[in-house]
């Protein structure tokens, strides 16, 4: 049976993931953990990045699955034991029947630049890494059929002009291959652990915050070289807080950075820069939003106003925004 444990792991898995739009876009990609009889599997249509305690996802029966699938039967609805109601399993849960525990399914765009285009099959990796190349098929049956008869126990699955399989059986293992493979695609030449670190930097947030929070990178804002946020409008200054956490260079601990803005402020940044990627950090996507939002503003503002000339709250004005019952309020509604 699936544990509390992995329901919360699946969770978290799947809203970190589902963060990145160079991973998932719209209600693209899926993900499943599984147990000896229990397969937890992304709800049709949904968003990866919406998974919560009740939505997004259900839980299904592994052997009632594995049997609709030998009698090329799709009507998966009957298979489900619990989660979202009225939720269909996705329709590629058959592949999901894969043996490990772990199985993610993204469509990543650095990686489609080379399943897109002629030679696909040559995107090769360093290491003993087990690689399985499939050729285009239609995705539901049919690609479930493909990647069983290619072999059912590799790690990586590239599929081609469709996207990407990880198979392992921890998430740690997901991740640090998923971070091989955008490694060798990408062109840059300092090489960093993207998703491993990430993931293990908004779980160290999540843990000082006590709330779950979700990452998002930019896609927006691709430039920050701020150190500090001028208080000039109440959204900024309460939704921006007060500087990023900024990572300047690789050899530099962005869990150093955390502990040293959360000491200092005594509560988690809304902005992170690393080296050349910034993100933001927030209790919900509507929070990310409002966060990413705002620092466009911001950028634009400051950015064409001349900084001798900006008028900023002070302390006293900002000291009654943060402590005004209706500013509260609303922050903790998003
Ligand atoms: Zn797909």
């Amino acid at each position: 049976m699936l544990t509390e444990d992995d329901i919360q792991s699946y969770i978290r898995l799947c809203r970190f993931l589902g963060s990145y739009k160079d991973l998932v876009q719209g209600s693209g990609g899926n993900i499943s953990v599984k147990s000896e009889d229990q397969i937890c599997i992304k709800s049709s249509g949904r968003l990866l990045s919406e998974t919560s305690r009740d939505n997004a996802y259900v839980v299904c029966d592994r052997n009632a699955l594995q049997e609709l699938y030998a009698k090329r039967l799709e009507d998966t609805r009957q298979t489900v034991l619990y989660g979202e109601t009225k939720g269909t399993p996705s329709m590629e849960v058959f592949f999901h029947l894969l043996p490990s525990k772990w199985v993610v399914h993204l469509h990543p765009t650095w990686l489609l630049k080379y399943l897109c285009q002629e030679g696909w099959q040559s995107l090769t990796l360093d290491g003993n890494l087990s690689c399985t190349y499939v050729p285009y098929t239609t995705p539901g049956l049919p690609l479930a059929d493909a990647i069983f008869a290619s072999q059912p126990h590799s790690s990586l699955y590239f599929l081609q002009n469709h996207g990407l399989i990880v198979c392992a059986d921890t998430i740690e293992d997901v991740l640090s291959l998923l971070d091989i493979v955008h490694n060798q695609c990408s062109k840059k030449t300092t090489k960093l652990a993207e998703y491993s670190t990430m993931y293990a930097f908004v779980q160290n947030a999540s843990k000082l915050a006590n709330t779950e929070l979700i990452l998002r990178p930019c896609s927006i804002v691709r430039e920050l070289h701020d150190r500090l946020f001028l208080p000039i409008t109440p959204d900024i200054s309460l939704f921006l807080k007060h500087m990023p956490l900024a990572q300047e260079s690789s050899c530099e601990s962005l869990e150093s950075h955390l502990i040293t803005y959360w000491k200092q402020f005594e509560t988690y940044p809304a902005v992170v820069k690393r080296l050349d990627r910034v993100y933001v950090l927030g209790k919900s996507i509507t929070h990310c939003i409002c966060i990413e939002d705002l620092l466009a503003q911001y950028l634009e503002i400051t950015r064409t106003v001349d900084p001798n000339r900006l008028t900023m709250f002070s302390n006293e004005v900002l000291f009654a925004l943060k402590t005004s019952e209706k500013e509260v309020q609303r922050l903790n509604i998003v």
